[in-house]
Order: C-alpha cells, then structure tokens, then sequence
C-alpha cells in the first residue's frame, strides 16, 4: 500500500456553498492548500468574491467567487453552467451554507410552572415563517445543491459529497427546534443518499462539527455589549471534555480525508468534530 495523503486531490474540481461564511471560507482554504480548484458559492457575492480572488493569489489554484441561493434552484443550474465553463466537469461538493435564526429561536429553553400569559417565549410562540426559513435553509439548502451538482460525478464513475451537520443531529438543543430537525434530517439524507449512489462511486458523507463561535451563533453564546460568554456559552465549555470552542481549522483534516481516497471504503457516516461533545453524558 503506498499513502500519498492528499496529492491526488490536486487539479480536482470542488464546489462549497456557503463558502464565504466562517467555517466554509476555512474549509475553502484547506482544499485550495491541497491543490483543488473550487467554486465558492455564497448569497453573499463580496464574500465569495473576495475569498475566491485570496485564495487563487495565495495557493495558486483556480477560485471562482459565484453568487447562489441554495434554495433556489435556477440560481445553482447557472452557477452549474458558470463552473463547468470556467473549470470543467464537478468531482466533489461541500455542503456549507446553513444556520439559525433569532426568528426560529424560542426565548425559553423550557415551559416552567407560572408562565402562563408568556407563551410567546415557548414553543408557542415560534414563527412559521422563520422555522420554514431556517429548516429550508439548512435541509433543502443541502438536497438541492446535491441534485444540481453531482450530475458530473454520476457521469465520472467517482466523486464525493460532503454534508454538514452539528451536534444538534443527535441530540437536540434547547431553545432552536428548527435547526435541530434539520440538521438531523441531513444526518438521515447522508445515509439515505449514500446508500442510494452506492454503486455509482459517488461517496457521501457528514461532518458534525461541536461549538465554533461564529456569526450564527454568536447572539446566544456571547453578550453583545460586554463580550463575556452567556450562562448557555458556559453550560457548551462545560459539556465540552476538551473545555474550548474548536477553531474553524480543526474541520480540516477530517474533510480532506473524507474527500480523498484514504476514505475510499467510507461512505454514510458523520464525523463529530467536537472536542468529545458528543461522548460526553453531563456527569
Ligand atoms: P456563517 O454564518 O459564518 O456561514 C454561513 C454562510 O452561508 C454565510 O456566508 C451565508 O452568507 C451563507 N448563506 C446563507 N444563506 C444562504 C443561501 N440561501 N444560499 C447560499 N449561501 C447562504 O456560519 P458558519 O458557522 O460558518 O456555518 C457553516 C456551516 O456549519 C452551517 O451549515 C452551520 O449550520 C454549520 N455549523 C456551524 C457550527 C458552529 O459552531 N459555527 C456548528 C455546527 C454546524
């Protein structure tokens, strides 16, 4: 057996959506130092622009900057056509855009004795329109980008795709129903999917990353005006073995080694990048 670790990812053509957000742009720049050319995608066209043109001068490697709406079907086919013109054929795809909004966030964790007349803190009180926004977000934002973008890696015989997840797939937060649900939705997509491109030599996997303090959580871990952690930021340290928030660049290793053949019999898993979230019972 010879391990040639990543080189064999050079030259290769990689999309991530949501590339120009925290953990996505640090993704980008992991495949790019392993030689890949990618398509950053982002409703955010600076973002990915400006990601894109860092990039391509610092890892001399192709990056198009594209502004897409993952929900929006017709914005990924043109983004599709931009990349296959400006790149070629699509071997791997990386499912970043996602997150939680205030709107789809109860104010309580629980429904306590005496809350009568504040049920628009609870369960009750959530809207719609923000728990549809935030569960298509992150669900159909991954279903729809995969249906666009893997047509070339059926026709190849090879390629991968990459969810991400978090720890909310396993077990639930307090207080943010809508990202849970579906972020365990695509813990079930990754394994449904994989099971389905079985045999095409599509592989399809997840990572969960624990706790990155980034812009979409940011308003429930920290205090906006002081900087200091919330009680709930504490109660995450706490949960955590490792007893930090990981650094975006933690997810690096476990990617590149998902998308490259050293992961060649691996498919339908999720990886939980968590400091030990995820193995630790609360006593
Ligand atoms: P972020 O807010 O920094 O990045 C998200 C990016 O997605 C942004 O650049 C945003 O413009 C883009 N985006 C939003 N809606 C879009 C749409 N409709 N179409 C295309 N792009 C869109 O957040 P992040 O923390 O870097 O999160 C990246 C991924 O990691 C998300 O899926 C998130 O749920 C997941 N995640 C984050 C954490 C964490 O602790 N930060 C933990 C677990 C999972």
């Amino acid at each position: 057996m010879t391990v040639n670790h990543f080189e064999h990812l050079k030259g290769k053509n990689c999309i991530i959506t949501g590339g120009g957000g925290v953990l996505g742009a640090s993704m980008a720049e992991a495949l790019a130092a392993a030689g890949m050319n990618l398509a950053i995608l982002d409703i955010n066209p600076d973002a990915a622009t400006f990601l894109a043109n860092r990039i391509a001068g610092e890892y001399q490697v192709k990056a198009l900057g594209i502004a897409a709406n993952v929900l929006d079907k017709k914005s990924l086919e043109d983004a599709r056509n931009v990349i296959n013109k400006e790149l070629g054929t699509i071997d791997f795809l990386v499912n970043g855009a996602g997150g939680n909004s205030p709107k789809a966030t109860t104010k309580a964790e629980e429904i306590t004795p005496g809350m009568e007349g504040l049920w628009e803190n609870t369960f009750y009180g959530l809207e719609m329109d923000g728990f549809r926004q935030v569960f298509d977000l992150n669900f159909i934002g991954t279903l729809l980008p995969t249906m666009v973008f893997t047509k070339d890696m059926i026709d190849a015989g090879k390629g991968g795709v990459i969810n991400i997840s978090s720890m909310n797939a396993f077990k639930p937060l307090t207080k943010i129903p809508a990202y849970s649900a579906a972020k365990s939705a695509i813990n079930n997509f990754t394994e449904w999917l994989a099971v389905h491109m079985g045999k095409t030599g599509i592989r399809v996997n997840a990572i969960a990353p624990g706790f990155f303090l980034t812009n979409q959580n940011r308003f429930l871990l920290t205090d906006e005006s002081t900087g200091e952690l919330t009680p709930r930021g504490n109660k995450i340290i706490a949960s955590t073995p490792m007893g930090k928030f990981g650094n975006p660049e933690d997810i690096s290793g476990t990617l590149l080694f998902l998308l490259s053949n050293l992961s060649e019999f691996i498919t339908g898993v999720v990886v939980p990048v968590d400091g030990g979230y995820c193995a630790y019972g609360g006593v």
